[in-house]
């Protein structure tokens, strides 16, 4: 590109980039972002999101009559972080951690509204934790669901880039795989000057999600002052999770996984920074749900959908046993994922009824929420408020591979041990587990934890609302048909990467920031390399990219 000298080389057109982009848009600097996808890809993995937004204190929060503040949700991010390398790898991430939550607090909602953002107006309720009020989790419902999903949270960074294109100041060069940063002695210091790559085969009429294909026809060298790597995890390099997978903290890694996100997260740039010089940390940390299910109509490789379940369904692991307090559904992601491996298994199994489905069952993905990713208001209320339940969760009952449907429990177990994986299972061993706990039921109280925590939800107006079904029965037959489905293990975020200072600037293993280099988003663990810790309070991962990457677009544009 003779005739575009950048300022700024942004490697990775994600949410991230765009940001980063965005902010050095605004002062007016010049900015190349490479990407490996095509045109059509903008965004990202962002674009398949749900568009949740962790906001602390909000408007619609206080509406709900939820009080919430930064300590709270710094006592909640503390206790699910849980960091322990204070002196080491969490350095960074745990001054991160501060600064999100500040940022959650008194920024992120009015800098998003500026770009024309809006969220609904019911906040829901993820990750309710592992008990305890310093431990994992939310002490509060903080999920805030962008109108329009995924797709607007890209276009509202989207619009302003590609004006800058119009302007002149942006130039992209898609299907530019990056393969090495430039680096240069510079006053005795080693600089990153630029990314040398290949160019791979042109495919404009490729849709957005579907696998491109590696041929290389040429490449590249481009040079600028710095390079901000904003290139995303390593979510569907399943050998580099299986290589990171925390075993001795989590048990073995599951043998069959299934992928939260589409090809192009796949981790190169990680390695690539590294042999530059860049310093790795929590490499052992990820963010996989144990709720996944296979799409019955894939986009990309073994691509999967996540459940974000509400609390009633019963959850089982492989060899039929419920799983322990406070495992329940949408409680604690890290902590279900170690009982479930611990079995030797991999999978696990939900029963429920058809009356929770229809209240309970939310799919991650832009994609399968329509009504809400179309911002089409009547079609959301026919579709949350009608009998039965939201089309494309109806679509994964009739189609999906992990579903079984059926009258009774004898035939719902007939119909899991055609398709487990593991063993086959008893079903009086089942129904002993069910009949115990629909006899609590028959009081207002109850001894059984995830009974009182449905309680509990229900004083939530939100839950009550539209995400948590009144309590019945599962063998009465009050609750309509009933339903198992196979959860398997689903790859979704990393949650360590490349070190950073509150800059965004990339440390080197001495602990100085390495000259020229910057990375945001997923690739730097959302910031610092790992803001999260072990454990995300979810709707954290957009706003780890957006700030992230606003951080590093304006110490840029401080330059
Ligand atoms: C289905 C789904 C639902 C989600 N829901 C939510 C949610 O509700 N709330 C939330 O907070 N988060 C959610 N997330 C997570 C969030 O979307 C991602 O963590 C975030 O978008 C990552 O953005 P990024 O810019 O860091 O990386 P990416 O979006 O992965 O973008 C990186 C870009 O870099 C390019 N690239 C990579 N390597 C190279 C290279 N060597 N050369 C050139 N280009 C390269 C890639 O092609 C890609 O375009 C969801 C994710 C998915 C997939």
């Amino acid at each position: 590109m003779t005739d575009f000298t950048p300022d700024v080389i942004v490697v990775g057109a994600g949410l991230a980039g765009l940001v980063t982009t965005h902010e050095l848009v605004k002062a007016g600097k010049r900015v190349l972002v490479l990407d490996q996808e095509n045109r059509n890809n903008l965004g990202g993995q962002a674009f398949w999101s749900l568009g949740g937004l962790f906001f602390v204190d909000s408007p619609e929060q206080r509406r709900m009559g939820i009080k919430d503040s930064y300590e709270l949700a710094l006592q909640d991010w503390l206790g699910s972080a849980g960091f322990d390398r204070l002196d080491d790898e969490d350095r960074w991430g745990r001054r991160w951690a501060e600064a999100y939550v500040r940022f959650a607090t008194d920024t992120k909602r009015d800098y998003l509204r500026e770009l024309g953002l809006r969220v609904l107006p019911i906040v829901g309720w993820a990750e309710r934790g592992s008990g305890s009020a310093d431990g994992h989790g939310n002490s509060v419902p903080r999920f805030h669901l962008t109108w329009g999903t995924g797709p607007e949270v890209v276009r509202v960074f989207a619009e302003p880039v590609l004006e800058g294109e119009r302007r002149g100041l942006v130039r992209f060069g898609f299907r530019h795989q990056v393969d090495e940063l430039l680096t240069e002695e510079v006053g005795g210091e080693t600089h990153v000057v630029g990314v040398r790559g290949s160019l791979l085969a042109p495919d404009d009429a490729l849709e957005r999600g579907v696998r491109s294909s590696r041929e290389v026809v040429g490449d590249f060298e481009e040079r600028s002052a710095a390079v901000v790597v904003t290139s995303g995890g390593i979510g569907h390099n399943h050998d580099l999770i299986r290589a990171n997978w925390p075993t001795e903290r989590l048990g073995p890694a599951p043998e069959h996984l299934i992928s939260g996100v589409p090809a192009h997260v796949d981790g190169r740039m990680l390695g690539i920074s590294e042999s530059a010089g860049a310093r790795i940390v929590n490499r052992d940390r990820m963010w996989a749900y144990t709720e996944g299910i296979h799409n019955w109509d894939p986009i990309w490789p073994d691509h999967a959908i996540r459940i974000i379940p509400g609390p009633s369904s019963l959850w089982f692991d492989a060899n039929g046993d419920r799983l322990a307090p406070p495992n329940f559904p949408g409680f604690d992601s890290i902590g279900t994922m170690k009982e479930i491996l611990a079995t030797g298994h991999d999978y696990s199994w939900f029963v429920l009824t058809q009356r929770i489905i229809e209240k309970e069952f939310a799919l991650s993905g832009s994609e399968q929420n329509p009504d809400i990713t179309g911002k089409d208001i009547a079609v959301m209320l026919k579709a949350r408020l009608a009998k039965g339940a939201p089309e494309p969760v109806e679509l994964f009952k009739q189609r999906g591979e992990d579903f079984v449907v059926a009258d009774n429990l004898d035939d719902l177990v007939a119909g899991m041990n055609k398709i487990a994986r593991g063993p086959q299972l008893a079903a009086d061993h089942l129904r002993r587990q069910i009949e115990a706990r629909d006899r609590e039921l028959d009081n207002a109280f109850s001894k059984d934890l995830q009974l009182m925590a449905i309680a509990n939800a229900r004083r939530s107006r939100t839950d009550k609302l539209i995400r948590v079904a009144p309590p019945h029965k599962f063998l009465d037959g009050s609750g309509g048909q009933l339903i198992a489905v196979r959860l398997n293990i689903l790859t979704r975020k990393t949650l360590g990467g490349l070190e950073t200072n509150l800059d965004s600037q990339v440390m080197r293993a001495d602990g100085t920031p390495f000259p020229g280099l910057y990375a945001a988003g997923e690739v730097a663990g959302f910031g610092g390399g790992g803001v999260h810790g072990y454990n995300a309070l979810e709707g954290t991962f957009l706003g780890g990219c957006i700030f992230s990457g606003r951080a590093a677009g304006l110490a840029l544009a401080r330059r």
